[in-house]
């Protein structure tokens, strides 16, 4: 299976609730990439879909997905140097970073013909592990995608990733994997509202477990982010579902206050 792990995530809902198991599916594989995937993520999506996940890296402008993979030990995302030579630069100096060091990732195509890219500049945050693989690769290793340097959230003069949200969210009992973040401004001051989707709608009979869920997510979330966050819970099956890249943000800070 290809597919963003929006998509496999929701599939694998489907199947749970179809009344055949997962394992009559015979899928094997997932490549699974174009959007962020987390540890939990994967975890849940490989329960559901009976498979062996997979991220993979690649843009549109460098030719679709295969620019890099992880192989089976997944431990970074092997890139495909005989086609492309990757770079990290620092995203405001635009100097080079020493090897390992995280930065914004920069990308030449090497064998492309007709539409080759030049030093082409992804925005995707990462960083770059030459040490060689125990696989038995030789090629290069970049980390998971960290965050975009465009979709980087700042409030409140703090950096926040989506990605640092996620793992805090998957991790937990009682919510699923969708979310949705609400940034406002009010009285001048950034504000973060975490709406995130019940996977039991059993516990929204007791006010008192719907607080301890909606308490203890906003404690994870301030010794992850350093940040205050409104944490409000949703239905199950409330939240828009993506079948492509999902847009789980709401920037609302330009709009007129309420
Ligand atoms: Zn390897």
């Amino acid at each position: 299976m290809v597919a963003t792990p929006s998509y496999a995530l929701y599939l694998g809902e489907m199947v749970k609730e179809s009344p055949y198991p997962s394992s009559a599916y015979k899928l094997r594989i997932g490549l699974l990439g174009s959007e962020g995937c987390t540890e939990e993520m994967r975890t849940q999506i490989e329960k559901n879909l009976h498979m062996f996940v997979t991220d993979n890296y690649g843009m549109t402008e460098l030719g679709g997905p295969g620019v890099s993979g992880e192989c089976e030990l997944r431990c970074g995302l092997h890139f495909a140097e005989d086609h492309f030579l990757p770079e990290i630069i620092d995203q405001d100096t635009l100097e080079h970073k020493a090897p390992g060091e995280v930065g914004e990732l920069v990308v030449t195509t090497l064998s492309r013909e007709g539409m080759p890219v030049l030093r082409y500049r992804t925005k995707d945050i990462t960083r770059i592990n030459y040490e060689p693989c125990a696989c038995g690769r030789t090629h290069a290793r970049m980390d998971k995608v960290m965050g975009r340097t465009d979709d980087m959230l700042i409030i409140k003069g703090v950096n926040v990733f989506p990605s640092q949200i996620e793992s805090v969210l998957v991790g937990m009992e009682h919510v699923g994997p969708h979310y949705q973040l609400i940034v406002r401004k009010k009285n001048f001051l950034d504000t973060l509202e975490v709406k995130v989707e019940l996977n039991n709608g059993e516990l929204l009979q007791s006010y008192g477990e719907l607080e301890a869920v909606q308490h203890k997510i906003h404690d994870r979330l301030k010794s992850v982010l350093g940040l205050e966050t409104k944490v409000t819970l949703a239905e199950p099956k409330s939240l828009e579902r993506f079948q492509g890249k999902a847009k789980r943000i709401l920037d609302l800070r330009n709009e007129p206050e309420e």
